[in-house]
């Protein structure tokens, strides 16, 4: 093998490869045609999307199902520059009893659950009736009993919400449980977004062509503060959690994480174990949070085996979701005072901004930072 020649040293350094740090990256390099350094402390590109066949062929999303959904043409247009997409729409049942029932709550979910015989018409009136008015919604407990009330709250989010924040759901922000609608009809798809798809050959061949630049380098299983030692950089994109870049000096901020156990079982006749992509367990009596079966996002091809991941929420672990609550958000308000003084950091992303954001967002919102910042990063480079 030809020995590697020392790299030039980079105008911006990029932590993090993920949507974030690999969109800015793209543009930053394709726009203002600068070199930078992308590192990320894992082994591999794509961030929590990073996706892989495992040794039976089947695509499994080692981070969790990542299903990509938008409704902003933009978000859309721009990822499409690097992938071909598998049309796939996400559909969810909540395990409760002994029924497995459609979530989001729809009419059908209402009826088997219920006993309430509901057309399209009555359910209105049937969610009114249930429902606890109340001035001011705070809380994610707030957020369904105002809307659905106490025996949906009990059976669909009370247990799923504790197990997964390890909070009560008074504890945490509205924004949390209102993630999730409630239908007055019968469509049962996770997500109404106009766009819904998979990109056909996965989430990680898609970063590997958004990284695919001659002004881009990509070094793995490095950490940022070994990076910056060497790197040369006269920018800073940083996409990790916002707490570690400035030492935790107002406090570390708490992040929840997950460990995910993948099992394969026999399927003999190609069929599946679950009857959509994930089953959802809203009990306390059991550990886990959701199992997906990964074969549901992929085209049908029969298999004599099947992969599911059974998810189970942890307290420490990679930083998976930033906790929603408003003591956490005025701790974030203190590192976000800080950030703005910097001009040779742009923070962008779900761990920098701590913020709960999807694939589609973190991709908006990368797009929209590097159109703020161009002028800066291109200006701190030239120094
Ligand atoms: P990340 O993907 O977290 O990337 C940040 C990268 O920075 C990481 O790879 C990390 O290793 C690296 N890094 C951090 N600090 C350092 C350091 N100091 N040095 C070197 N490297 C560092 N979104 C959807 O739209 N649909 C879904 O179905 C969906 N499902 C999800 C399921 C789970 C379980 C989780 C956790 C998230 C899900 N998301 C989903 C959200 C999605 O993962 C995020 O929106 C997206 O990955 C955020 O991208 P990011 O670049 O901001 O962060
Ligand atoms: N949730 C719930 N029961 C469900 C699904 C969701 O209580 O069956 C609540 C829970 O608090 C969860 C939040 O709604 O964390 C958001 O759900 P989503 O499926 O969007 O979570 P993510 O995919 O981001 O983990």
């Amino acid at each position: 093998m030809a020995p590697s020649l020392p790299s030039r040293p980079a105008d911006v350094l990029v932590v993090g490869a993920g949507f974030a740090g690999a969109i800015m990256a793209e543009r930053i390099a394709s726009v203002l045609d600068l070199r930078v350094l992308v590192v990320d402390r894992r082994e591999h590109i794509a961030g929590n999307a990073y996706d892989e066949l495992d040794e039976h062929g089947i695509r499994i999303h080692r981070y969790g199902p990542h299903l990509f959904h938008a409704n902003s043409d933009k978000v859309v247009a721009f990822l499409s520059r690097f992938t071909d997409w598998w049309p796939y729409e996400h559909r969810v049942r909540a395990s409760v009893g002994e029924q497995l029932l459609p979530v989001p709550i729809n009419l059908d979910t209402i009826n088997a659950r219920y006993g309430a015989g509901l057309s399209e018409g009555d359910v209105e009136a049937w969610l009114a009736a249930q429902a606890e008015p109340m001035s001011h919604v705070r809380t994610a407990e707030d957020a369904v009993v105002a809307r659905m009330g106490r025996a949906v709250y009990e059976d669909f989010f009370r247990g799923y919400t504790r197990k997964q924040w390890g909070l009560d759901p008074r504890q945490l922000d509205a924004s949390v449980t209102a993630r999730i609608p409630v239908r007055t009809d019968r469509d049962d798809r996770y997500f109404t977004d106009r766009f819904q798809a998979l990109p056909a050959e996965g989430y990680t061949a898609m970063f590997a062509r958004i990284l695919d630049h001659p002004n881009i380098e990509v070094r793995l299983g490095t950490e940022y503060a070994e990076a910056a030692a060497h790197a040369g950089h006269r920018h800073l994109v940083y996409t990790g959690c916002i707490d570690e870049f400035f030492e935790r000096r107002f406090g570390a901020l708490p992040y929840r994480s997950l460990t995910f156990d993948l099992r394969h079982e026999p399927t003999p006749g190609g069929a599946t174990v679950l009857p959509v992509g994930q089953v959802n367990f809203p009990s306390e009596d059991v550990a886990h949070t959701r199992v997906t079966e990964f074969r549901h996002f992929q085209p049908a091809e029969p298999r004599a085996v099947t992969a599911l991941a059974f998810e189970y929420p942890s307290a420490t672990g990679d930083p998976f979701y930033p906790i929603p609550r408003p003591a956490n958000r005025e701790r974030y308000r203190q590192y976000q005072v800080l950030a703005r003084t910097r001009s040779d950091v742009t923070f962008v992303g779900r761990l920098a901004r701590y913020q709960y954001l999807n694939m589609d967002q973190v991709t908006g919102q990368a797009l929209a930072t590097f159109a703020e910042r161009a002028a800066v990063i291109a200006a701190s480079a030239r120094r």
